[in-house]
């Protein structure tokens, strides 16, 4: 029997991630890399991460049984059309990887409805602020959500293909319709960046006049800002191709912060206590301290004093527990407790690893659950 060959167009972060999450389950498959800048072909080729790789999309897109587009939203769409002027194997599967879904899904329902050929959305909510095949790793989409967006050409059995295929991913998959993923993920994800990259421009013209700005801007700050260094273009392109539902999501904040005004301007403890206490409350219950809802993960915070060796000294205390991550908080104390932040798997390691620090050290220690 002939090999299964996947063609993977944009050797980038996520197509290249891909690539290494099809060869830890499927090693028989042949995969074909599409690229247009030589860098991350030859990346993608020295790595295994493809068997070849071309610089021409359309020469390769007939050879293959799948196709996953994994180059930006326009590029996603541009690739389509092509591929329904192209000689393709019949029942091909294709795919791609895109931030926003509409756009992309109704530019297939256009362009491939009366070609032999399967589509299936597809969005791995997964990745970083890098780029290119050479930041690529599989286990970004570990847990991750792998969100498919069926529609009239998704024949039955496509999205059950393609996670056998994309099994060695680990990650969680899910379908949901188009336009409601793009709801969501608007306030989840669009909104929030365009909040971090609005404080960031806010802090900045402040910091012209109030030097002292910059210095003070700590981990609070830090955390919610962080989400600004994402890569430029691929958030133009969000928006640009998810408007409605962001602009929905822009003024329905407007209306939140216009009501904290309200109350701070008439001095309304309750009200103002109220909005914090929620806050607090909601997010305790969401998801979000579950990473990607399995295992909650559990913090300690520990104040090690800036000492040689303190920080390993601890870690050779913990040998042997689930650490899942550890972060030094060095900016500043203001909004934390204990500089060392220890992440662990369950509660019984955050349990036992308090108890050995503090019976083995004087270091204060926090717990964060
Ligand atoms: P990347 O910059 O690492 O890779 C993009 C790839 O597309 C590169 O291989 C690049 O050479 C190619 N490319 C760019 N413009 C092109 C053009 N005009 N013609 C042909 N090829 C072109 O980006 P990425 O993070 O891998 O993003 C790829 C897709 O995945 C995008 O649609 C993005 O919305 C989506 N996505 C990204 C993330 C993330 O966090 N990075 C997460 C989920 C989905």
């Amino acid at each position: 029997m002939e090999k299964k060959r996947v063609y993977i167009a944009g050797l980038g972060l996520i197509g290249a991630s891909l690539a290494l999450g099809i060869r830890r389950d499927h090693p028989e498959v042949e995969i074909l890399g599409y690229n247009r800048s030589e860098e991350s072909r030859r990346i993608a080729l020295e790595r295994g991460m493809v068997d070849r790789a071309t610089a021409d999309f359309a020469a390769w897109a007939p050879l293959a049984d799948v196709i996953i587009l994994a180059v930006p939203i326009q590029q996603t769409i541009d690739f389509i059309r092509e591929l329904a002027g192209l000689d393709l194997k019949e029942n091909v599967l294709i795919s791609d990887a895109g931030s926003t879904k509409a756009e992309i899904v109704a530019a297939a329902e256009d362009f491939l409805q009366a070609r032999p050929v399967r589509f299936v959305g597809a969005h791995p909510m997964a990745g970083s602020h890098k780029t290119g095949a050479a930041s690529a790793d599989v286990n970004i989409f570990e847990n991750a959500y792998y969100i498919f967006t069926p529609s009239s050409l998704t024949k039955p059995g496509t999205t059950e293909e393609l996670q056998d295929l994309l099994s060695g991913l680990h990650a969680r998959f899910i379908e949901i319709d188009a336009a409601e993923h793009d709801r969501v993920t608007s306030q989840v994800s669009h909104f929030p960046h365009i909040l971090a990259s609005s404080l960031m421009e806010q802090a900045a013209a402040y910091s012209q006049e109030h030097a002292l700005t910059q210095s003070f801007a700590a981990g609070g700050f830090r955390d919610m800002t962080r989400i600004a260094e994402s890569e430029p273009g691929m958030w133009t392109s969000i928006l640009l191709t998810n408007p409605e539902p962001i602009l929905e999501r822009l003024e329905d904040f407007k209306e939140h912060l216009d009501r904290v005004a309200d109350a701070l301007r008439s001095k309304d403890q309750d009200r103002i206590w109220n909005f914090f206490e929620e806050g607090r409350r909601v997010r305790k219950q969401m998801e979000i301290h579950k990473r990607a809802g399995v295992d909650s993960f559990y913090d300690i915070f520990i104040n090690v004093p800036d000492e040689e060796d303190a920080i390993l000294g601890i870690l050779e205390l913990l040998r042997g527990t689930s650490v899942v991550n550890i972060r030094i908080n060095e900016e500043n104390r203001e909004d934390i407790n204990g500089i060392l932040q220890i992440t662990f798997k369950n509660r019984e390691d955050l349990e036992k690893s308090a108890k050995i620090v503090r019976e083995n050290t004087d270091y204060q220690v926090f717990l964060d659950e």
